[in-house]
């Protein structure tokens, strides 16, 4: 790629010095009022920022590829290519081409990547930028733009890897052999970016080397991406400890559609639907809570409390909420402030937002120190004019009055036809002559002119400067010190008002420790009233929590589906270690019913407030799921692994305080292999694991385990049908009731959805013949009385009964054929030949 062979320009062989230190990153060149990438980054980059690629001078011969954006506008391109995981080089001029003798010098003045991005005000509010690094003992984070640094100590990698999706950094700072290691099992482009970085222990401070190596890592690499005042707005990196905390694995979350739906939507997400919060620090803070729910009895309840305090003060809240409205994002505004490319408007609005806490905090009542808070707010106010421009070198930034010597330069400055015209009056009266000028030309200056007729009056002190046919032009040495004053005072004022600007900021940021740890009580505050918020506009009710370890939800809703339908409540109670076995037809409302147990132990356990009437739970270590993305039969087998691993992740770490939520297991495979498995791990959920447990299953048989175990409660989706025109339709009326379903309702279903009806009335009539043999309806596959636990060690579960020998020998044979059957193989004209050549070997 480099242009070896060619002969560069001098502008080009800048370039390629250049690029050849960065050639990992796109380069982004400055050239006057633009920034121009070259050759393959402009090839790379045109297509994702949608700019024109052009080439360089084609006239001349130079065709090296060239795209460019207008300086003040790069923003948004910049966040279009760190959101596909590209780095980027800001290559600056780093003088002013004015005094350049030649070419301009240019370097490059910072690298961003997209954990250490540009602008902060580009990236989604909502969402955590975190930048992650670990090793053997730990795994850190840190969040460059709101400040928020920590670090876990965690030594098991599948804990680790835990962590870090549930998390979702967007960078790994890694060392060498990390790095290798990552990339060697990196399987696709999505997913973090991975950065390598040696330590660099002159970058630290002393105690930050008594700190965690992935700590030292990400701070190393930080402060080398953007200097040291990154440091004054970072939190002191704190250890975080997750023991007390419910542990959700990154599945977890995705089942249960916390923070986006299976489609990848974030509207229809139960984040989505109980966010109140006013802030995006507020917003931000929520979701950490429902990433990590408490553990501790007391800090749920002292949350609840602080919840209960202000739905009791209902106009405090709505006023509370009204300021908070206000805020802005502080933590991001603070990391903008200590990136180099902050303007006056950045400060002003962090102004803004510290009047909104001022406000809030003296309705709230908080305790904290107003009067630094106040004099923080009244150093900007007075120091910085609201209409200040973007840029911070031209000036017209600060205000009148804020020094005597800046307010003389911007009267020189702007005033100067002033002066000149008072001088202009001092000197016709001091001369007597009455057509003296005071004139300005580019070549010569400020000038006094004076016509020939009154050359006898000129005093002694004037200096001749050039002679006209009617005039002589002159100079004083009051007119000089004047002009000087005048042209070097525009440029003195820029100079002093960024200087003055700068020093503004530095106070500032020497106040973000104060102004973040402001942000997080804010911040809490803005969490716990859009939770009360939230309670009193949806009437959720206060859990209680009991020790005994029995569930207890009186009309329980959905937190989602409710807002979206006319809900039915379901009152749901189990036993402590009691597993509800739940049957109905699909579409009857069994995953919402379990899903909303689950969500309603998570905001129980983040200390809000719940969709019920009345509610008592035990306290969960951690919540397990599994639950089918999507009925997809296109995702054939690979489905059924995914849904076998889980399960069998679940089964592994489940305890008996753990919450298990299981739905259709067993359905990715054929029928016998899916109904042996449901049964054994049904067994194994109330023999071995105890934990309470909600299992839904289309496999009828299985009701017949309650006989045995009495921690199993059958219960079921009811259904209600009515006849029309002679056909029988079903209803879905979503109340759970005690007891199995009696029935399966497929063909209702099947009929609901559209099927021809050609083949509802061939099933129909299939299903007659079928439960005509079989007697009671169900297939006489399994006994499920038989189950053998006597030999721990394997845990055999004997699944299949004895039934006669003739009728055993056809049946085996179908289920042979059957399990034989690869269904990615098969083609809907197959499968139908295969299942009618099975009807007729057992009819
Ligand atoms: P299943 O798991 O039995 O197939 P779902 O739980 O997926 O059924 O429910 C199917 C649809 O029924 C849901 O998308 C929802 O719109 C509606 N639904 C479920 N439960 C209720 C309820 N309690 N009240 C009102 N609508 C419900």
């Amino acid at each position: 790629m480099e242009n070896l062979d060619k002969k560069l320009t001098p502008l080009m062989k800048q370039y390629w010095d250049i690029k050849s230190a960065h050639k990992d990153k796109i380069l982004f060149f400055r050239m006057g009022d633009f920034y121009e990438l070259f050759d393959q980054d402009a090839i790379t980059a045109a297509p994702i920022l949608g700019i024109a690629l052009t080439a360089r001078n084609k006239n001349s011969g130079d065709h090296t590829a060239m795209c460019g954006m207008p300086h003040h506008s790069i923003h948004n391109y910049l966040n279009k290519l760190l959101a596909l995981n590209y780095k980027v080089a800001l290559c600056d001029q780093i003088e002013d081409p004015k005094d350049a003798k030649g070419l301009v010098k240019r370097a490059v003045t910072r690298v961003l990547s997209p954990g250490m991005v540009y602008d902060p005000d580009t990236l989604e509010s909502t969402r955590s930028n975190y930048i992650a690094s670990y090793d053997s003992e730990s795994v850190s984070f840190l969040e460059s733009t709101t400040g928020e640094a920590f670090y876990i100590r965690i030594q098991k990698e599948e804990e680790r890897q835990h962590l870090l999706s549930v998390l979702g950094a967007v960078e790994f700072v890694l060392s060498e052999s990390q790095y290798l290691i990552e990339l060697q099992s990196k399987k696709d482009l999505a997913g973090p970016c991975f950065t390598q970085h040696e330590v660099q222990t002159s970058l630290l401070l002393k105690n930050e080397l008594m700190l965690p190596e992935s700590v030292q890592r990400l701070l190393s690499y930080a402060i080398s991406m953007q200097g040291e005042l990154l440091r004054k707005t970072l939190d002191p990196f704190e250890e975080r400890v997750l023991e007390k905390r419910m542990e959700l694995s990154s599945q977890v979350l995705q089942h249960l559609e916390i923070f986006e739906t299976y489609s990848g939507h974030r509207q229809g997400s139960v984040f989505h639907a109980i966010n109140k919060t006013q802030s995006a620090a507020g917003a931000r803070k929520l979701k950490n809570w429902m990433m990590f729910p408490l553990m501790e009895l007391s800090e749920i309840l002292a949350r609840q409390n602080k919840i209960q305090f202000w739905m009791d003060r209902v106009v405090e809240l709505k006023s509370i909420r009204q300021c908070m409205s206000q805020m802005g994002d502080i933590e991001r505004r603070l990391g903008k402030i200590s990136n180099p490319n902050c303007n006056a408007r950045d400060l002003l609005a962090l102004k803004d937002s510290l009047c909104a806490g001022l406000e809030l905090s003296k309705l709230a009542n908080l305790s904290l120190d107003m009067p630094k808070l106040e004099k923080i707010i009244f150093e900007i106010s007075k120091t910085l004019r609201d209409d200040a421009p973007l840029s911070t070198k031209n000036g017209h930034l600060i205000q009148k009055g804020y020094s005597v010597d800046l307010d003389r330069l911007i009267d020189l400055a702007t005033n100067s036809q002033d002066l000149l015209t008072q001088l202009e009056m001092r000197e016709k009266e001091k001369t007597q002559i009455s057509n003296l000028k005071v004139r300005y030309n580019q070549v010569f200056g400020y000038y006094i002119e004076i016509t020939k007729t009154h050359l006898n009056k000129i005093p002694a002190h004037y200096i001749r400067k050039q002679t006209l046919t009617n005039a002589e032009r002159f100079m004083t040495e009051e007119l000089q010190s004047l002009e000087t004053q005048i042209l070097s005072a525009q440029t003195k004022r820029a100079e002093m008002e960024s200087f003055i600007f700068e020093n503004l900021k530095t106070e500032i940021l020497n106040s973000s420790a104060f102004l973040l740890h402001l942000s997080h009580l804010w911040s809490e505050l803005d969490v716990i009233s859009a939770l009360a918020w939230l309670a009193l506009e949806k009437s959720y009710v206060a859990p209680e929590f009991n020790q005994h370890g029995a569930v207890s939800l009186v009309s329980s809703r959905h937190p989602v589906v409710e807002q979206l339908t006319t809900f039915v409540a379901n009152t749901i109670e189990l036993s402590p270690q009691g597993c509800l076995l739940l049957t109905g037809p699909n579409m009857a409302g069994k995953s919402t019913l379990m899903r909303q147990v689950a969500l309603s132990v998570l905001l129980a356990q983040i200390g809000s407030y719940i969709p019920a009437k009345k509610a008592s739970l035990p306290i969960f270590d951690r919540i397990f799921t599994r639950i089918g993305a999507s009925d997809s039969l296109s995702e054939g087998l690979s489905t059924f692994m995914v849904e076998m691993k889980e399960t069998a992740y679940l089964l592994n770490h489940a305890t008996p305080k753990s919450l298990i939520i299981l739905d259709e297991i067993g359905r990715g495979t054929s029928t016998f292999d899916g109904m042996s498995l449901a049964q054994s791990i049904l067994v194994y959920l109330v023999q071995t694991i105890k934990a309470v447990s909600l299992f839904a299953t289309h496999y009828h048989e299985l009701t017949h385990l309650a006989a045995q175990y009495p921690q199993l409660q059958n219960a079921h989706m009811k259904v209600g049908e009515k006849t029309t025109r002679g056909e029988k339709e079903i209803q879905f009326i979503y109340t759970l009731e005690n007891g199995p379903a009696n029935k399966s309702y497929g063909i209702e279903v099947a009929k609901l959805a559209g099927m021809p009806k050609a083949v509802t009335h061939m099933a129909r009539k299939i299903l007659d013949q079928k439960e005509k043999e079989v007697g009671d309806g169900v297939l006489p596959l399994f006994s499920f009385a038989t189950v053998d636990d006597s030999d721990e060690a394997t845990d055999r579960v004997s699944l299949y009964a004895t039934p006669a020998p003739a009728e055993n020998q056809k049946w085996k044979t179908v289920i042979q054929d059957l399990t034989a059957v690869s269904i990615s193989e098969t083609s809907p004209m197959e499968a139908l030949n295969k299942i009618y050549g099975w009807q007729k070997s057992l009819s």
